[in-house]
């Protein structure tokens, strides 16, 4: 075991947080408040190689581990969560779909694209009548004298309105459930698809969520992706990557507003004396950084698991399921040590207690990681 970062993965997140700091901090409110698309830093991110960690080089990726990628998603959203999920929902949904399950020309033709933020993805599982039931997808797709015909409406899609690629489920055989579900990527110049509604949201208001609508879309059969009805099946596969990043997003966030209410505990004085001194905001901090730990640990292990080509449902899961109710808590409490200062746009520490919900929901909610786990915990 080795508990230690090696001096390369010191200097990524020396650097990611270096240009978070100086690019993405002074905007963060503008966007929030404005609902802004951040698609130039997208681009400044892709061409620092930021938007395709995890692929290797030969397809324009960075060819990086999990961890290195968590550590990305990490000090983005330490600033900016919405930028956290912008690229989540682009490397590790979108384009690492496209990288475990597409043939050698999808991956040719799509990942350096996406690699390098030339295009962004997006990944749509969600329908409105299905969300933790998934496999309930209605979406379907007919073959027509080897052409597929897409009919349909997503909900929820993460970068749906900016993507230029979208990999979407839909049903090719009614009778299989989970095994008559198949995953097709859709460019978004295609006939009869579109984006519809852009929902107003509550946190990471930078990013777009929204639905993708498919009336008669025509796709040629090479986009096809993965083995016909096994799209479903191969989701569960992406989204055991996804969590990692859903896990990186909460400790991004939660790390923000930990150092916020640190810095916030030595500077406010109450009574004559900084607000840190006193017991009671001392526990705060210290449960706070054991929750931080604790979830980076297990996220660690989780990526790392990933990186030497283990199966990680379990343990992507768990890291998914800690780091985003820890980080619930971590952006409260911060929130609270900050008093009613807390509470007002001035500082950090409010939007953080926003976004932050989002990690107990996105990429399968608490409630659904628990039933993930414990299907794993009685299989033994
Ligand atoms: C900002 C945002 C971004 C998103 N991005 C994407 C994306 O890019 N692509 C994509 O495909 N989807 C995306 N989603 C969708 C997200 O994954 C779903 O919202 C989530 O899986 C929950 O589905 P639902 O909203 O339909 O809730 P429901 O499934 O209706 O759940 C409602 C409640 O019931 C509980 N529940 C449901 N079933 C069970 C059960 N069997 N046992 C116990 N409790 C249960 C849930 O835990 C929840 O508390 C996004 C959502 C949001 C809000």
């Amino acid at each position: 075991m080795d508990f230690e970062y090696t001096p390369e993965q010191i200097q990524l997140r020396k650097a990611v947080r270096e240009f978070a700091e100086a690019e993405i901090a002074p905007h963060v409110m503008e966007w929030d408040e404005g609902q802004i698309f951040p698609l130039e830093t997208v681009r400044k991110l892709g061409s620092l190689g930021y938007m395709g960690a995890i692929f290797p080089e030969e397809y324009n990726g960075a060819g990086m581990g999990y961890i290195e990628y968590a550590i990305v998603i990490e000090e983005l959203s330490r600033v900016d969560g919405s930028l956290g999920i912008i690229v989540a929902a682009h490397t590790s949904l979108c384009s690492n779909h496209i990288y475990k399950m597409g043939d050698e020309e999808q991956r040719r033709r799509y990942l350096p694209r996406l690699a390098t933020g030339e295009w962004i993805g997006c990944w749509s599982l969600t329908e409105p009548e299905a969300g933790s039931d998934a496999a309930g997808t209605r979406t379907r797709a007919v073959n027509e004298r080897g052409e597929w015909v897409l009919n349909g409406a997503k909900t929820f899609t993460t970068n749906a309105h900016h993507a230029d690629v979208c990999v979407a489920m839909a049903v090719t055989d009614r009778s299989a459930a989970q095994h008559g579900i198949s995953a097709f990527i859709v460019e978004k110049d295609t006939p009869g698809f579109r984006c519809g509604r852009k929902e107003n949201k509550l946190g990471l208001r930078a990013s777009s969520t929204g639905e993708v609508i498919f009336e008669d879309c025509r796709l040629a059969a090479g986009q096809l992706l993965g083995r016909m009805n096994e799209g479903f099946v191969d989701s569960l596969k992406v989204l055991d990557g996804g969590r990692i990043s859903i896990a990186a997003l909460s400790i991004g966030m939660a790390q923000g507003a930990y150092d916020a209410a640190l810095r916030y505990s030595k500077l406010r004085k109450q009574f004559g004396r900084p607000i840190s001194e006193f017991q009671a905001i001392q526990h705060k901090l210290v449960d706070m950084a054991v929750e931080l730990d604790a979830a980076r640990l297990l996220n660690y292990r989780a990526a790392w698991m990933l990186d030497h080509g283990a199966r990680v449902t379990r343990e992507s899961s768990m890291a998914k399921l800690f780091a985003s109710e820890a980080a619930v808590r971590i952006a409260g409490e911060a929130l609270q040590i900050h008093g009613g200062y807390g509470f007002i746009k001035d500082y950090p520490v409010e939007k953080f207690y926003r976004d932050v919900k989002l990690c107990t929901i996105g990429e399968g909610t608490s409630e659904i990681q628990r039933l993930v786990i414990a299907r794993e915990l009685l299989k033994t």
